[in-house]
C-alpha cells in the first residue's frame, strides 16, 4: 500500500531548525519528535523532550539514513 509520505512527514510552520521548538533554545542536538497536538514533526532539546513527553511523540517510524539508522 503506498501513502503519502511526504504529507505524514511535514514540520511544524513555527519549527526552526537550529531552535528547540518547545524552549527556543539553541542545543547541541535536537530529536525530532512529532507534536501530538498538531500531528507535526518538530526538533526539541533533550530536556524538553524529557519534560515535556506527554506533548510529543518520538517518531520512529521514518528510515532514517545515515549513521543513527543502525539500531
Ligand atoms: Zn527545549
Amino acid at each position: 500500500m503506498k501513502y503519502n509520505d511526504e504529507e505524514s512527514y511535514r514540520f511544524h510552520k513555527n519549527d526552526v531548525l537550529d531552535r528547540c521548538f518547545c524552549c527556543s533554545q539553541s542545543s547541541q542536538r535536537y530529536l525530532i519528535v512529532r507534536h501530538i497536538n498538531s500531528n507535526m514533526l518538530v526538533h526539541l532539546c533533550p530536556e524538553c523532550m524529557m519534560d515535556n513527553s506527554n506533548d510529543y511523540m518520538l517518531d520512529n517510524t521514518r528510515p532514517w539514513l545515515g549513521e543513527n539508522s543502525k539500531i
